[in-house]
């Protein structure tokens, strides 16, 4: 699975643990307390918000993945993810990863919503949100441009001439999603 930039740079400030959760500003007194502004009885860390708070391992659940499931003891979601790449194949992993990525954020924005716009957090809509972005991602494919006058696809320098006098000249550029979507298509004139 392909994953969107905002998962890869949201997976990269979990790792390092520089995300504005109420444990990280009561550190730096930015926050009266550093409990979890959804339950409200543990301390929000990370690992609460991302995975332990009651809303976002029903998330998990509605996803099929159980977080820490091979971890005893002090589990974290940074040693969880890197056991996991060390268990699957490469590709299992980039997909694995892939997906805990798009979850997190997810649940990253769901919080967020609730703290900063007073919505209640619902993990079913956050289920659906994530497999609608999980089916978007898998069901854009690009396909290889093919010159018409060119089919075998030989490389050839390509050159702008201007069309002759009394005629129009169009470059179109088209998209096609899979069956069922809308396609899109850009004019040049
Ligand atoms: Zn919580």
């Amino acid at each position: 699975m392909k994953v969107p930039n905002n998962g890869k740079n949201f997976w990269w400030r979990v790792c390092r643990n520089i995300l504005a959760t109420k444990e990280n500003l009561f550190k730096r007194r930015c926050a009266k307390d550093n409990l979890c502004p959804i339950c409200d009885c543990e301390v929000e860390t990370i690992d609460h918000m991302l995975f332990l708070c009651p809303w976002a391992n029903m998330v998990w659940f509605g996803c099929n993945i159980k977080p820490f499931g091979n971890l005893q003891g002090n589990a974290s979601a940074v040693k969880w993810t890197d056991d996991m790449v060390k268990v699957l194949g490469t590709n299992k992993a980039t997909e694995f990863m892939g997906r805990v990525a798009v979850i997190a954020w997810h649940i990253w924005k769901g919080r967020n919503d609730f703290v900063f716009k007073r919505g209640a957090v619902n993990p079913q809509r956050t289920v659906d949100s994530i497999r609608h972005m999980e089916r978007e991602v898998s069901t854009t494919h690009v396909i290889p441009t093919v010159q018409m006058d060119n089919p075998l696809n030989q490389e050839e320098t390509s050159t702008w001439r201007a069309p002759d006098v009394g005629r129009v000249k169009a470059n179109c550029d088209v998209a096609f999603p899979m069956p069922g979507k809308k396609g899109n298509a850009v004019a040049m004139l």
